[in-house]
């Protein structure tokens, strides 16, 4: 009997696995796809916004400032790469001044510094801005993140701290019992007192299974151009444009990692599961994103995704008890990434008034990613090195990732097991060439490693449930 099972893996499930994870609680988080970080939370803009643009007195508002205000530290206790580097919207026409001020308006109502700038003025802080811009809010406590670090770190975590996780295991159905409820997967049954339901675009099919008051989830389709580092530098801030009812519209960012991302469209489908990007949505990404930024190097393209926002029919986070003991994180499309930890949080302090939480005395706050080798000195290169001699061969050369660093990614804890489970733990493809060189080789030690043939190893998606989990 569990206290808590956890349906979806992604950044909310994993906040939520590592939040638990400082109690005394059996808590067991269940994702279908093969690896954390496969649905919404890897497919997004990365933005640690600073929290001007909900509604006042809404859960995204709350959430996402308290969220945004924990960044810094959880980066450096759980080791995932975030920077503080402050964003802009823009203004095209003196007519949409009452937009901005509006907007600024609402940031200052949520507790977020804000600061209206001249065209001039925001030009002389970017100057690649577009020579139309004639106003922008300037929001110096905006940030960027790596979604997939963020996620693992947190999944890592709670699995050091004793989460179970049952990857490549769909939940099917949820019956409720005396206790609480048997979760029914297409790997058996599990029993538990409480369910925390983080199920991204299918919290809605969760929710019913539960018999929860019902709600729609409309996948709301994103897509992006991401560049090349060469381009990385062409802004330094996040350069939205004004939000729409639509969103927050086509955004110039840098990333953490130094590339430059450009993007996302903002299309409601029907179908849960596309993510195929569009001639005519690239075109509208290379258009708008052209209003912001003069010039971008459009040529410096080395790949396109999509991501689909879990757009819910309140418009709001909907963070609740439904049924006793069933608790849904639902409708978490953007600031959803950001407010993961203050959702977590908030889920926590839910399930507190159903069960007595006692802290556990063992807990661990700081977990260690994989050692970027690029990233360290000479001195420790070497060292390394000498310690570990697979650190002397590089693997992805556009990413200078080393064999070592793809080793640990795969026999760490919740190890990779795919091509893209190596790919998010070590950047091993993400580069220019995007893995068309150092596929082979990946592939190879995912083999050898995992004790199965080549033909076996999958670049994502549903495979063999993972040994350590
Ligand atoms: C285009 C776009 C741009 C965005 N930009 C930003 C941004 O810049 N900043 C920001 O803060 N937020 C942003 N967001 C929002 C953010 O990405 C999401 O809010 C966040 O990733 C949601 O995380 P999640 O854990 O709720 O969902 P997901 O990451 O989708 O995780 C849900 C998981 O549940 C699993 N699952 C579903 N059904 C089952 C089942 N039956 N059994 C087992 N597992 C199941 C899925 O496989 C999935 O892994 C953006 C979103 C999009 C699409």
């Amino acid at each position: 009997m569990y206290d808590v099972v956890i349906v979806g893996g992604g950044a909310v499930g994993c906040a939520a696995a590592a939040e638990l994870a400082k109690y005394q609680l059996k808590v067991c988080l269940v994702e279908k796809e093969s690896d954390v970080c496969e649905g919404t939370s890897k497919a997004n803009s990365a933005i640690i916004h600073a929290g001007f643009d909900a509604e006042p007195g809404t859960l995204k508002a709350k959430l996402n400032v308290r969220g945004s205000s924990m960044m810094a530290e959880l980066s450096k206790k759980l080791d995932f790469s975030y920077r503080n580097n402050g964003a802009m919207v823009l203004c095209f026409d003196e007519a949409q001044l009452g937009e901005l001020e509006k907007l600024a308006d609402r940031g200052r109502q949520n507790g977020v510094p804000v600061e209206i700038l001249t065209g001039a003025q925001a030009r002389e802080k970017e100057p690649r801005l577009s020579d139309e811009v004639v106003y922008a809010l300037y929001a110096p406590t905006s940030g960027i993140v790596c979604p997939f670090e963020m996620t693992l770190a947190f999944a890592e975590n709670a699995y050091e701290n004793g989460v179970e996780f049952r990857l490549s295991t769909e939940v099917t159905g949820i019956e409720k019992t005396a206790e609480g409820f048997t979760v029914q997967t297409d790997r058996g049954s599990l029993e538990t007192k409480a369910v925390f339901n983080c199920a991204g675009v299918y919290a809605d099919k969760l929710n019913d299974m539960a018999g929860g008051r019902h709600f729609n989830i409309i996948p709301r389709k994103g897509e992006y151009l991401l560049m090349d580092k060469d381009a990385g530098t062409v802004v330094s801030h996040t350069i939205f444009q004004l939000p729409t009812k639509m969103g927050k519209g086509i955004l110039v960012t840098p990333t953490v990692h130094g590339n430059l991302l450009v993007g996302p469209t903002a299309q409601d489908i029907d179908d849960k599961e596309n993510t195929s990007t569009t001639r005519d949505g690239l075109a509208e990404v290379r258009a708008k994103g052209s209003l912001s930024v003069k010039d971008l190097p459009f040529g410096k393209v080395i790949t396109s995704f999509t991501g689909l926002r879990a757009v819910g029919d309140t418009h709001d986070f909907i963070i609740e008890e439904s049924t006793e003991g069933f608790f849904n994180a639902a409708g978490i499309e953007s600031p959803g990434l950001s407010s993961a930890p203050a959702i977590a949080e908030m889920l926590r302090e839910l399930l507190e008034k159903r069960m007595v939480l006692t802290p556990k005395p063992d807990h661990k706050d700081t977990r260690k990613g994989v050692t970027h080798f690029a990233a360290l000195d000479r001195d420790a290169q070497n060292a390394l090195i000498k310690e570990i001699p697979e650190y002397g061969n590089i693997v992805c050369r556009c990413e200078t990732v080393t064999e070592g660093e793809i080793l640990d990614a795969i026999q760490r804890p919740l190890g990779a097991t795919t091509l893209d489970g190596v790919k998010r733990r070590t950047r091993a493809g993400m580069g220019r060439c995007q893995a068309g060189f150092c596929s082979p080789k990946t592939i190879l030690l995912l083999a050898e490693k995992l004790g199965v043939g080549i033909g076996d190893i999958r670049k994502n998606g549903r495979g063999e449930v993972h040994e350590d989990a």
